[in-house]
């Protein structure tokens, strides 16, 4: 264990120092990002499978760094959560989905907005009542909104995030679990959570077409679903088959590049209006 410990310290190791140093970099600029102007927020949208309406967009962040180009959410977020920076990103995030919601309303597009939730965000006690002046500023109905959340956000500390939740349901936002199937929540807690949708992972449905193991975990997941009254996202949608075989399992909306690639955000009302498919 000594030698463990002694060899894990950075401190001799160069390529280490380096590593870390690139990290509190990055962090350092991502706090100047949002002012900046380098994050960019893109949006792909949740079809219902068969009426084909368009009924909801997600919004995904992005950010175009000076000099290392274009970060995907996975190159920076994670980082952001462990240095405690994501909850400003958070906030702009939020800002922009209710705007894109009052935008939205003032164009007569009856669709909503999902946002991505991080498990630090639910542990800032602050949240929902700077979500309520949010949505009353914009006089944005609550219900438009959809928080996403991933099994994991609500691990590290259960019941402050369950108190979390209960307080962001009574304001009547939507709440989703993210990334469904892929963690370790026990049905008798997922009865307990106000959640009104699970986004199955895209990791099964990729290729449910062709996995038989897939199709079991995704089927097991929508009848479970329907049991607890919750909508049944599938997410990952590329083919015409996977899509088809989701409509025969009785899942009722897909989001995925079979439908569109995530695309800037300001472009959502145009696209929802020419959508056709
Ligand atoms: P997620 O919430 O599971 O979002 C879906 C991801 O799957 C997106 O990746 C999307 O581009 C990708 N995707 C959707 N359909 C398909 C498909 O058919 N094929 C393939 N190959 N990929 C597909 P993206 O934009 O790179 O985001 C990655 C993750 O970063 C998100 O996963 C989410 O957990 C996180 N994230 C993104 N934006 C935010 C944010 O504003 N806040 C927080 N806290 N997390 C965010
Ligand atoms: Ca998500
Ligand atoms: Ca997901
Ligand atoms: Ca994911």
């Amino acid at each position: 264990n000594r030698h463990w410990a002694h060899s894990n310290s950075t401190v001799f190791h160069p390529e280490l120092i380096s590593y870390n140093n690139d990290k509190l970099g990055l962090m350092a600029e991502l706090r100047h990002a949002i002012s900046q102007q380098q994050l960019k927020l893109h949006i792909q949208p949740q079809i219902a499978l068969s009426s084909r309406q368009v009924i909801a967009g997600e919004v995904l962040v992005r950010w175009h760094h000076p000099r290392r180009g274009l970060l995907g959410p996975t190159e920076f977020l994670e980082l952001a959560e462990q240095m405690g920076v994501i909850y400003p990103l958070t906030q702009w995030v939020l800002e922009k989905a209710v705007m894109m919601l009052a935008e939205l309303a003032q164009q007569q597009i009856h669709c909503k907005i999902a946002v991505n939730i991080s498990s630090k965000d639910l542990l800032q006690d602050e949240l929902v009542d700077s979500l309520e002046l949010l949505l009353k500023r914009y006089k944005v109905q609550p219900s438009q909104l959809v928080l996403e959340l991933k099994e994991s956000a609500l691990v590290a500390e259960p019941d402050k995030a369950m108190r979390m939740l209960k307080h962001l349901a009574q304001l009547g936002v939507e709440l989703a679990l993210d990334d469904f199937g892929t963690g370790f929540s026990s049905l008798a807690y997922l009865r307990e959570l106000p959640i009104s949708q699970v986004k199955v992972d895209c990791s099964f449905i990729f290729d449910l077409h062709r996995s038989d193991t897939h199709t079991a975990i995704t089927g097991a997941i929508i009848d479970m679903a329907k049991n607890m009254n919750f909508m049944v996202v599938a997410e990952g949608v590329e083919q015409p088959e996977v899509e088809q075989k989701l409509i025969a399992m009785g899942c009722t909306r897909g989001q995925g590049f079979l439908y569109a690639k995530p695309f800037a955000l300001d472009a959502f009302p145009d696209w929802v209006k020419q959508w056709s498919y």
